[in-house]
């Protein structure tokens, strides 16, 4: 089987597996998955969509947030860890959507990257869940599921495995699966313990358990 293969089946037993996949972040607005998205490195999603609720009752706008004070930001967001830089990211990204961008969230991968803390996982997320485009999040899971399935080979920096998920997955079913393979790596593909191998709907095409996979 090529890696191109693999990973049509894939997509397709994970489509069947989670049908309903999607971001756990919780969101109404393009702004706010940028401030969970910040938050949520090296925290639980659950965590962020509580420590939102303070932040978004104290600050309800773009322009709020980035006229607040960075040290109460950091005090609110304090929880899920890494507070200090995370509120002054946030602050900064948010003087940047108040100031360049009316309050609104550029539809525009590059724009995306240039913004203050927000980088190619962060970008694609915006544009695949906010936008609809095409995107690949390339986060702990996706590493992790992508070079035990053997969609990759040993490759563990986020771009390079993003570079060659693209040349093997189809534009359009990036996003989804990416989602998938996080449902998938919580509850089957795990990192703590051994994967549950045998309650696996890939077990038998997965390159963890022997299986070569082409270029
Ligand atoms: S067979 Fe095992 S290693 Fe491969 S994807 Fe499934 S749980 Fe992960």
């Amino acid at each position: 089987m090529t890696k191109q293969e693999l990973a049509l089946e894939v997509i397709e037993r994970l489509k069947k597996e989670y049908p309903d996949a999607d971001c756990t972040l919780d969101y109404d607005n393009a702004w706010k998955l940028l401030v969970s998205v910040r938050l949520a490195a090296q925290c639980t999603d659950a965590r962020v969509n509580v420590v939102v609720q303070d932040l978004y009752a104290k600050y309800p706008t773009v322009e709020a947030l980035a006229n607040a004070d960075v040290a109460d930001i950091e005090a609110i967001v304090r929880p899920c860890g890494l507070g200090k830089s995370k509120a002054r990211d946030i602050s900064a990204c948010m003087k940047v959507l108040h100031e360049q961008y009316h309050d609104n969230v550029p539809d525009d991968f590059d724009a995306l990257l240039k913004l203050p803390g927000v980088g190619r996982k962060s970008a694609n997320l915006i544009m695949g869940d906010v936008f609809g485009k095409p995107a690949i999040v390339t986060d702990t899971h996706c590493i992790r599921l992508s070079n035990r399935i053997g969609l990759v080979d040993g490759i563990k920096d986020p771009k390079k495995v993003e570079m060659a998920l693209w040349k093997i997955i189809p534009p359009e079913e990036g996003n989804e699966l990416c989602h998938r393979l996080v449902n998938h790596g919580r509850d089957v593909c795990t990192a703590r313990t051994k994967p549950y191998c045998d309650k696996c709907c890939l077990n038998d095409i997965c390159a963890k358990n022997g299986l070569e996979h082409s270029k």
